[in-house]
């Protein structure tokens, strides 16, 4: 069991097409400032990056954005935050934010939080940590992702329990205990396909 004392919440710098997605993000805000967890996040105050961060200090929590200096201007950073810290780069951004968290939360988002998602899932799997990575997959969202891991493992470019570096949740209830439940990688995860 890991206790979570700072979450790196990685989602979408839009809104998406659906208010589930907006309505997820803030009940997830409200709940970490609730019990006391640390937002870590890309420092946008727009999409749903905007609406956890706003979320979380609404409820009198602390929110740290990581933001690379030229995307300051798209994603308009985000100017009530406990603290913003600028890299020269996405690289930085995301080992910055990597090392101020003891565990990953997925929301809906686009090719940025695929990135960003898979980077922090590759890590695992090579063994660079065993932080909890809990994706909260609203509406179905994030099911052609578990289809798309299933399809790697049954075609044997993963080991099975690649599976388990990642907790799939429907709703945040079920979010807290997935991370506190959330299994040690397998050992032979990185290398038992081969
Ligand atoms: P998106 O999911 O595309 O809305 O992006 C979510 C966040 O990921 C935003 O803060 C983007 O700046 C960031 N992002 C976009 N592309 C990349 C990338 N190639 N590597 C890392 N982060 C990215």
């Amino acid at each position: 069991m890991t206790e979570v004392r700072s979450i790196c919440v990685l989602c979408g710098s839009g809104e998406g097409a659906l208010p589930a997605y907006r309505l997820a993000a803030e009940d997830l805000g409200r709940q970490m400032a609730a019990r006391d967890i640390r937002l870590v996040f890309g420092g946008g105050s727009i999409g749903l990056m905007g609406a956890v961060a706003d979320a979380v200090l609404a409820g009198g929590g602390e929110a740290i954005g990581v933001i690379p200096d030229f995307l300051i201007r798209y994603e308009v950073g985000h100017n009530r935050l406990t603290d913003l810290v600028i890299t020269g780069s996405m690289h930085d951004r995301k080992r910055r934010m990597f090392e101020m968290a003891d565990a990953f939360v997925v929301l809906p988002g686009g090719l940025g939080t695929l990135d960003e998602t898979f980077e922090i899932v590759t890590w695992k799997q090579l063994g660079l940590h065993a932080s909890p990575i809990v994706v909260l997959d609203v509406d179905g969202y994030w099911a052609p992702l578990r289809g798309l891991i299933e399809a790697v493992i049954a075609n044997r470019f993963a080991h099975p329990k690649v599976a388990e570096l990642l907790t799939f949740v429907p709703t945040v209830d079920a979010l807290f205990p997935a991370l506190a439940a959330a299994p040690q990688p397998a050992a032979g995860v990185a290398t038992g396909h081969l």
